[in-house]
């Protein structure tokens, strides 16, 4: 087989078999195939895309070129979650504990900051004392015990993902729905879960910004699963605006908890109960949608999400006190307000520019290999739909006190916002689900 005539077959706009996609990943990751090659591999992908069975067969090879989670070791049916990326985004926070204590089991591997995006990896670090780097024993001991944990994914799963997305992300073919859709699956099948479920975000604070390139991602992850003999659905979901009010770490983790202790900003509410419903009835905790809402509802409101978030965390030897007292979490030099030089309401956010704003400020990390400020982030008092005055502010920084990064964030933060003179309603939050029977509007 020869690579060259393999990309000049996907640059003519051909299928491959499976046996050359393999062929190509195996030797990417032997060392037999340059960085070069599979540049131009990528790129032919890129502009000619692949059908559904290509789809599969390149996911496939990437879950087989590092290690599989074996989780036969956790009695019942596993669910994991997994949303393609958004700026505030801190469902998994909340989510999965809520659905421990609702009667699921959840064993999920997750990931660190990517592009604008926050991770869940870094969110939970910013909890005193909490390891997430845990050996598969000390995982499946956990999950086993009280139905959930959350750690960081390994290097050794789907190593073949993390070399291509480092080159993607150098040449311009991130946003390859093919290539996102196999980046992603092939770590979730890896991770070993019977059931996941996707939230797919659309917006400007999302990968795939329109709803039609998000419906497409979406179908084509869901028709991976199916490939590959799992449950998977996905909820496509807005990402217009930032979600919620807290963007950051330790910030972000203070707004989950509010959350489980029934103090959360309505569309976070809103969106864990409807990711929630569905996790419990891919795990088959239970089997009637209405049944499934209910016990969210249920567990959000008597605090037993909360309660299970507690163990969750003295499981991982983090402090739980945190959750009583959230000043217990990292604390920023300063809080300054951000105000408004326009009046009306609000009519949108850009949620990219808001995430950027964060980056800026400090939230995220510049090199890959950099510690992280977990204290930093931003807190919006207005979100779409909202009335503001001239003077009135729009939102907190939570800053380290450098006056360059601020002005820098503050000029970027306030061009993210545009007003109307007259009310506007808020936007749709979840749009469709998608399964293997079919796509509803929701
Ligand atoms: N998240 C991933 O893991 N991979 C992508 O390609 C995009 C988002």
């Amino acid at each position: 087989m020869s690579v060259y005539e393999i990309i000049k077959k996907k640059r003519d706009g051909l299928e491959l078999t499976q046996k050359e996609i393999r062929f190509l990943i195996d030797g990417f990751i032997d060392g037999q195939i340059p960085d070069y090659q599979i540049t131009a591999f990528l790129m032919a992908v890129y502009f000619n895309g692949m059908c559904a069975r290509e789809c599969v067969d390149l996911t496939m090879a990437m879950t087989d070129s590092g290690d599989q989670v074996d989780l036969s070791a956790i009695q019942g049916s596993k669910v994991d979650k997994h949303s393609t990326g958004g700026v505030g985004d801190k469902t998994t926070l909340v989510l999965a504990p809520l659905v421990a204590a609702s009667g699921g089991i959840v064993a999920k591997m997750t990931g660190r900051e990517l592009g604008h995006t926050g991770g869940t990896v870094d969110k939970l670090e910013s909890i005193p004392g909490l390891q997430v780097e845990l050996s598969q024993e000390q995982f499946i001991d956990i999950v086993n015990d009280i139905h959930v944990s959350l750690i960081a994914q390994t290097a050794s799963l789907a190593p073949a993902d993390k070399r291509i997305y480092a080159l993607r992300n150098v040449t311009a073919t991130v946003d390859s729905i093919p290539l996102i859709a196999s980046s992603i699956m092939s770590k979730k099948l890896a991770a070993g879960t019977d059931g996941i479920v996707l939230d797919v975000k659309t917006g400007r604070g999302a990968f795939t910004q329109s709803y039609e390139d998000a419906l497409e991602l979406a179908k084509t992850m869901v028709d991976i699963g199916k490939g590959a003999g799992r449950e998977v659905v996905a909820l496509i979901t807005d990402m217009e605006q930032p979600l919620g009010c807290a963007i950051g770490n330790a910030i972000e983790v203070k707004e989950a908890i509010d959350t489980l202790r029934s103090n959360g900003p309505g569309d976070l509410v809103e969106l864990v109960k409807e990711l929630g419903s569905d996790m419990l009835l891919v795990c088959g905790a239970v089997s009637t949608r209405e049944k499934a809402r209910s016990i969210i509802a249920e567990n959000l409101a008597n605090h037993n999400g909360l309660h299970r978030l507690a163990d969750l965390i003295l499981a991982q030897e983090g402090d739980s006190a945190v959750l009583d007292n959230t000043d217990l979490l990292p604390q920023p030099a300063q809080k300054i307000d951000v105000i408004s030089q326009a009046s009306g309401y609000v009519s949108a956010i850009d949620a990219l520019e808001v995430g950027l704003a964060a980056k800026i400020l400090g939230a995220g990390r510049k090199t890959k290999d950099d510690a992280i400020d977990h204290s930093i982030g931003i807190y919006l008092k207005k979100k779409i739909g909202d009335k503001v005055a001239v003077g009135e502010p729009l939102a907190v920084f939570y800053s380290d006190g450098d006056e360059a990064k601020i002005e820098q964030a503050r000029k970027k933060f306030l061009a993210a916002y545009t007003f109307n003179l007259n009310k506007i309603d808020q936007p749709k939050l979840i749009h469709a689900r998608v399964t293997k029977g079919g796509v509803e509007e929701l």
